[in-house]
């Protein structure tokens, strides 16, 4: 088996297949050697680890989800597990990772004919292109359904073949300022509906222009964009999208994943905590002895635990196809609440050392870099409020329960 993480208190990882362990392990290689000693560094650069890329396809991690792609069959819950590894080392890295193959390669394989599917996902999953995913607006960020202003017109182009005219502005668009393929939603003007295109950078009319001073997933670049009379060939429009009910079903799946990087997000946390409180002493003390610490990580152990029951039913309701929208609003709801507990307690056992970061070589106040809780701290807010806001996921389980849409 693949050797226990302490934070799976019920060692729910084991439910997992001896070739999912097996490959589980091999990311934990990768991940603690590659991604979390730089984690720090990489985050106070804001950039991107797109150096890791060739890596990170060839483990699969972009790759997973889709049979045309997969390395080995493989369960949603082995690809929870795998998001919350990530995440666990960095959760800039799972959300660099998760717009490219969930959000980008997930309209694709929703969305896209079987022509489109077969040219893209494997060039996707191999990592030769990277992708983003361009739905919210300067205007438009939780009623993206009904305010979607981009705007799609169809034309005949000069060679005799259909083509379409986007039109309008985009926000927050992860992977955006770089992506060789973007995945913008637009308005049909002609029937109103939204419709998905697959935009191949750089394009005339083009521009994306990296957001600064972010101070939370900050080595996640997300972009804002421009689409100014943007040319898009009909058979790169994606075939199988009627409409933002379809979008939603890309944001179903995502939404579980997210859940599970949230769980990284805590558990990342936990660890920096407990390890922190295990060494630092105060009165002569470990701070880990006084029980008012023990019962902030039985409290942050308790979240994790609930959060991972949470993540693995959604996702073998992923697999057995009985996975509805609510389902993932509320996993994604209450996992990032639950991090967000999680992550202020453990903010608070690391004192004053729980609001700096670590440095490759340089170690202030005991923390080895990686293990700085202050990075999983500042990421929780985006992972709360991307991918549907904690209310907004709320109001989808409210209109599940009630029958009543309270936010339309
Ligand atoms: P708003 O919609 O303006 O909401 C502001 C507040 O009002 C929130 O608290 C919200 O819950 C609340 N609110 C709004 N409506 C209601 C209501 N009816 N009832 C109760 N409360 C309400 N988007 C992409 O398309 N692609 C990406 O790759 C992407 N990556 C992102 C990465 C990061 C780091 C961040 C921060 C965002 C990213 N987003 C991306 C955008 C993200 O999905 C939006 O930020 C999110 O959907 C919320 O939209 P908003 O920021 O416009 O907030």
């Amino acid at each position: 088996p693949a050797e226990l993480l302490e934070a799976d208190f019920y060692e729910f990882q084991h439910l997992l297949t001896d070739r999912e362990q097996q490959a589980l392990r091999e990311i934990r290689v990768f991940l603690e050697t590659q991604v979390r000693p730089f984690a720090d560094d990489q985050w106070e650069r804001a950039e991107s680890p797109r150096h890791l890329v060739p890596r990170i396809a060839e483990l699969g991690l972009f790759a997973n989800a889709f049979p045309e792609t997969a390395r080995f069959p493989n369960s949603s819950v082995f690809r929870g597990w795998v998001a919350m590894e990530i995440s666990r080392a960095d959760p800039s890295t799972a959300t660099f990772i998760g717009v490219h193959s969930g959000l980008a390669m997930t309209s694709i394989a929703v969305g896209g004919s079987p022509e489109q599917k077969a040219e893209w996902l494997p060039r996707l999953a191999a990592g030769e292109m990277l992708g983003a995913f361009g739905l919210t607006e300067p205007g438009h960020g939780s009623d993206t359904a009904k305010g979607l202003e981009t705007t799609a017109e169809r034309r005949i182009g000069a060679d005799g073949a259909p083509e379409w005219v986007l039109h309008g502005a985009k926000r927050w668009i992860g992977n955006g300022a770089f992506a060789d393929l973007v995945v913008i939603w637009a308005r049909d003007v002609a029937d109103e509906q939204v419709k998905g295109f697959l935009v191949r950078t750089p394009a005339p009319g083009f521009s994306a222009t990296k957001i600064e001073r972010k101070q939370s997933l900050r080595a996640v670049e997300n972009a804002d964009i421009v689409l100014d009379g943007v040319v898009v060939p009909e058979t790169d429009r994606l075939q199988n999208i009627a409409g933002f009910r379809d979008v939603a079903v890309v944001l179903r799946l995502t939404r579980a994943d997210v859940a599970w990087q949230a769980l990284g997000v805590a558990v990342g946390a936990y660890e920096c905590a407990l390890a922190y409180a295990k060494n630092r002493r105060q009165f002569g003390k470990p701070i880990a002895s006084f029980q008012l610490v023990q019962q902030k990580l039985a409290v942050a152990l308790g979240d994790i635990t609930a959060s991972i029951a949470l993540c693995m039913r959604v996702s073998q309701m992923q697999d057995d196809g009985t996975q509805r929208d609510s389902h993932s609003a509320m996993a994604k709801a209450f996992v990032t609440a639950r991090m967000r507990e999680t992550v202020a307690l453990c903010r608070e056992i690391c004192g004053g050392n729980g609001i700096q970061l670590g440095s490759q070589g340089e170690v202030p106040g005991d923390i080895p870099p990686g293990y700085s809780v202050a990075r999983y701290f500042a990421d929780a807010e985006a992972v709360f409020t991307f991918e549907g806001t904690y209310d907004m996921n709320s109001l989808i389980v409210g209109r599940a329960i009630t029958g009543i849409a309270a936010f339309v």
